[in-house]
């Protein structure tokens, strides 16, 4: 299949376009610079050569229009998928930042498809657990998450802080494309990969661990001896590993089944604390900065993992899409693995 996969520099987009190659599609990536190319290109060069990987330049997403030449091609495309959005909390301005990207970057995408790519059938959109938890429930114990959970942000919610900022961007922007489908009527079906916090090894160009992907960034800190004395709370007590996500990009296109589905893709449950011992238990090089037992917060609520939090439903993506889940040590393992190279 002919595909165009937005984002190609981020960490889950280097993963999924992994996948495409590795199963034979042949791929068009957009990036926001020539450079950024020619760094994907040098883990690519046979790929490039032999014409299965081009690349399309849009700088900026948020610009109404910025995918209307890059979904044309020749051959046509036939599946796009759409991960590119800011995932970042270092924002002065949420609409500007974080909102418009996410929202205009989706319905942009979305309009442009339908004007000027009619041999599109397929289109897969990365969404995020952000727009299905409800996080005025705080830990919901005794609740169960699904495909039918909605985030009930508001857009005032959404501007009064960088994190309200992000979930809402996501909720805001998959909803934008369900209506979308509704009232537009495209030629195109669309499906939707909703991960919780994503773990496991970079594959995309990292000039320094200061630049590491959002989610990763607690893998590090800990490692680094940031939890030393206290644990930083979970929040969200839900992973999945990358390469999962990776392949249920793929899977939601290549299946008939998963056309006009949303998917939540979620390994299991972890806390700060599970994961700070999963790096101790590997990985002796960090002891002396990982915190002690007795180093307070990190855990799960009262009640623990059993009582104390919501529950998680992940059978759609596991009967649809196929998956079958990596677990949490192999993630951590494989994650830190890859930063060490860079410095941890
Ligand atoms: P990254 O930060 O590694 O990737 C984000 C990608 O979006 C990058 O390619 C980035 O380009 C691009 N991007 C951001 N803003 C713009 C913009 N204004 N114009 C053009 N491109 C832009 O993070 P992830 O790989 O983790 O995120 C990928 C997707 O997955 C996002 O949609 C995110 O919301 C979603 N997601 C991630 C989760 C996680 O835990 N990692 C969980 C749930 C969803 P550049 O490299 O040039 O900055």
């Amino acid at each position: 299949t002919r595909v165009l996969l937005t984002g190609g520099s981020g960490f889950i987009a280097a993963h999924t376009l992994d996948v495409l190659l590795k199963r034979g599609h042949s791929v068009v990536t957009t990036v926001r610079t020539q450079e950024k190319a020619d760094k994907i290109k040098l883990d690519h060069k046979s790929e490039v050569e032999n014409g299965q990987l081009g690349f399309t330049i849009v700088p900026d997403i948020a610009q109404e229009g910025a995918f209307d030449e890059a979904v044309k091609s020749e051959p046509p495309f036939e599946a796009v998928l759409h991960t590119a959005s800011p995932f970042h909390f270092n924002v002065t301005d949420v609409q500007k930042d974080l909102l418009d990207p996410a929202v205009i970057g989706t319905t942009g995408i979305l309009k442009s498809i339908k004007k000027s790519a009619p041999s599109v059938k397929r289109v897969v959109i990365t969404s995020s657990f952000a727009a299905i938890v409800n996080p005025s429930k705080g830990d919901w114990p005794g609740h169960t998450y699904t495909e039918d959970d909605w985030n009930p942000i508001t857009h005032e919610e959404a501007l009064q802080n960088p994190a309200n900022g992000y979930r809402a961007s996501k909720t805001f922007a998959e909803k934008a494309a369900w209506d979308f489908l509704e009232k537009e009527k495209p030629n195109f079906a669309i499906s939707t990969v909703n991960p919780p916090l994503v773990f496991g090894p970079i594959v995309h160009a990292l000039d320094s661990l200061e630049n590491l992907n959002t989610s990763n960034q607690r893998i590090m800190w800990a490692a680094q001896g940031k939890w030393k004395d206290e644990l930083a709370p979970t929040g969200t007590y839900l992973w999945v590993d990358v390469r999962n996500v990776a392949e249920a990009h793929v899977a939601a296109f290549e299946k008939p089944e998963a056309a006009n589905k949303r998917f939540f893709v979620v390994a299991g449950h972890f806390s700060n604390r599970e994961l700070a011992d999963t790096i101790g238990k590997n990985f002796a090089e960090y002891k002396d900065k990982l915190p002690t037992k007795s180093a307070p917060g990190g855990d799960y609520p009262e009640g623990g993992r059993e009582k104390g939090v919501y529950e998680i439903d992940n059978n759609r993506s596991i009967s649809v899409l196929g998956l079958k889940y990596k677990t949490f040590e192999e993630s951590i393992v494989d994650s830190v693995k890859s930063f060490q190279p860079k410095g941890l």
